[in-house]
């Protein structure tokens, strides 16, 4: 029994009957194939390898190579000493390839085991190097149809078991057996440019390295799930955010418009006292102009008095605008807007707004300002409203006092950072439980009360970053505390 012998010389041996093995087709031409798939536009095969008669498998490559391929140029370092060799593939033409066939030694006394000899022609080689055994793969041959030992062992041995079962050799004929197979080497592949695309049908690789994606699939996976989840949660938040800012314009227009009717309510709480600001300079004018008629009525009239009395009349009436045009920015309905505002000024406007009210209801109030300018961004008319609130409060609150109502205004630096307004009053303070009530809509201990004061101040001021809160003091009376940031 034989383990593979070449077909063409199982035809010239032509064994007897009782002689049983595989045979193997292994074709010059498919070494070409393979060369074609490595070199696009192949136009000469080097053939390399020990005398053709010292060549056991590969000998009829002999002939076939005499016979010629049509279109290629064949060239044969065959039986060549190693220097010869290698100084011959490391200078071949373009458009080459080697087609290896087996060293086994250079004529000269030198011995190779054929892989080993393999690579020393690949360390030189300037083209890639098609074999036909897959012992070849690893030793710099970039692959081709090779034969695969392990096949060859296999079909062998199963042969051999059914003798030794009993089976007569006459009974297992001598059979081509499929131990060729087309495989190639990844690494060399990659030096030489060689696509898988061009491969023939069918090809194994070898040798392949694990793509980024194969070496790091789980850390891949789970890096694309990461980067998924964190861009659905940043479409997320950035919706929400939208959603976020639509309710914030949504709820400051409101506030807009709720102010505005507190602040029509207050208007309407203060009239009396405005009436009473507008008649005092209108009157003055009557009897200032009056007394001019009667001097200009005289024989003789004193014109620098007339003078005197026009520019009291100018003076007056100046006044009289005044409270107008304070009265229409209080009443003015306009959106909520944030500007660099002084604290100071804006509180002593709502003071001086608020006097009249004051000595109409016997109330002494006072406004210490802090000697510094308070820069904070904000709303003046809101920040008004909210000034003017807590004032009318502690009117209210002191209105049942026989005597002593009293209510201070102060404005002061808290660290850098802040700046503080504090209205304190003399007034009965506020229970102990119901501090922080107060500020609830509709809490009211008014009979004409609508309880929204307080709670349309405190989210004006929230709507400027600041606080609103409310205490009582030791000495007696309530003190509200509005904290606002100080602008950088
Ligand atoms: P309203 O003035 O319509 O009652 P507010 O929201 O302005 O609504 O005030 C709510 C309640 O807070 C008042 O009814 C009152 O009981 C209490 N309050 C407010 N300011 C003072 C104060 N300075 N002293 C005592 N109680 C106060």
């Amino acid at each position: 029994m034989f383990s593979l012998v070449e077909e063409a010389d199982f035809k010239r041996l032509q064994p007897p009957a009782y002689v049983t093995g595989g045979i193997v087709n292994l074709k010059l031409k498919d070494a070409v194939t393979a060369a074609r798939a490595m070199m696009p536009g192949l136009k000469t095969v080097v053939l390399v390898g020990a005398d053709w008669d010292r060549q056991v498998l590969f000998r009829n490559w002999k002939d076939q190579a005499a016979a010629g391929i049509p279109g290629l140029d064949i060239i044969e370092i065959i039986g060549r000493p190693m220097p010869e060799i290698v100084e011959r593939v490391a200078a071949l033409p373009d458009h080459s390839a080697i087609i290896y066939t087996g060293l086994y030694s250079d004529g000269k006394g030198n011995y190779y085991p054929p892989s080993d000899a393999l690579t020393f022609v690949a360390a030189r080689a300037n083209r890639p190097i098609v074999v036909a055994a897959e012992t070849f793969l690893g030793a710099g041959g970039i692959g081709g149809f090779v034969i695969v030992p392990s096949l060859i062992g296999a079909e062998a041995a199963g042969r051999a078991l059914r003798i030794l079962d009993g089976e007569a050799p006459e009974g297992l004929p001598p059979s081509v057996i499929d131990a060729v197979k087309p495989i190639f080497n990844w690494r060399q592949m990659q030096h030489w440019d060689v696509s898988e695309a061009s491969l023939p049908k069918g090809s194994e690789i070898r040798f392949r390295e694990p793509s980024f994606l194969e070496k790091y699939r789980w850390r891949a996976v789970a890096l694309a799930v990461a980067l998924l989840v964190q861009t659905a949660l940043i479409a997320f938040l950035l919706h929400e955010r939208h959603m976020r800012r639509s309710a914030e314009v949504e709820a400051r227009s409101r506030l807009s418009e709720l102010a505005h009717i507190n602040r029509q309510a207050t208007a309407g709480e203060l009239s009396s006292s405005i009436a009473h600001e507008l008649n005092q300079p209108l009157g003055s004018i009557l009897t200032n102009a009056e007394s001019a008629e009667l001097i200009l009525a005289s024989p003789t009239p004193d014109l620098q008095e007339v003078r005197e009395i026009i520019s009291d009349i100018k003076r007056d009436d100046l006044r009289a605008s005044e409270v107008i045009r304070r009265m229409r920015s209080l009443l003015k309905r306009a959106p909520f807007e944030k500007k660099e505002i002084d604290l100071n000024q804006t509180m002593r406007e709502a003071f001086d707004f608020l006097k009249l009210q004051a000595s109409a209801r016997n109330v002494a109030i006072y406004l210490q300002t802090s000697p510094q300018t308070l820069r904070v961004k904000g709303d003046p008319v809101q920040l008004q409203q909210v000034i003017l609130n807590l004032v009318v409060n502690s009117m209210d609150a002191m209105a049942k006092m026989p005597y002593g109502r009293t209510i201070i205004g102060r404005t002061e630096v808290n660290g850098d950072a802040s700046a503080v307004i504090s209205i304190s009053d003399s007034g009965p303070g506020i229970p102990q439980d119901r501090l922080n009530d107060i500020f609830d809509p509709f809490f009211t201990t008014k009979e004409q009360g609508m309880g929204i004061g307080l709670s349309i101040a405190r989210t004006i001021v929230l709507a400027h970053s600041g606080k609103l809160w409310a205490e009582n003091q030791s000495g007696g009376g309530a003190v509200f505390h509005l904290s606002l940031p100080l602008a950088a």
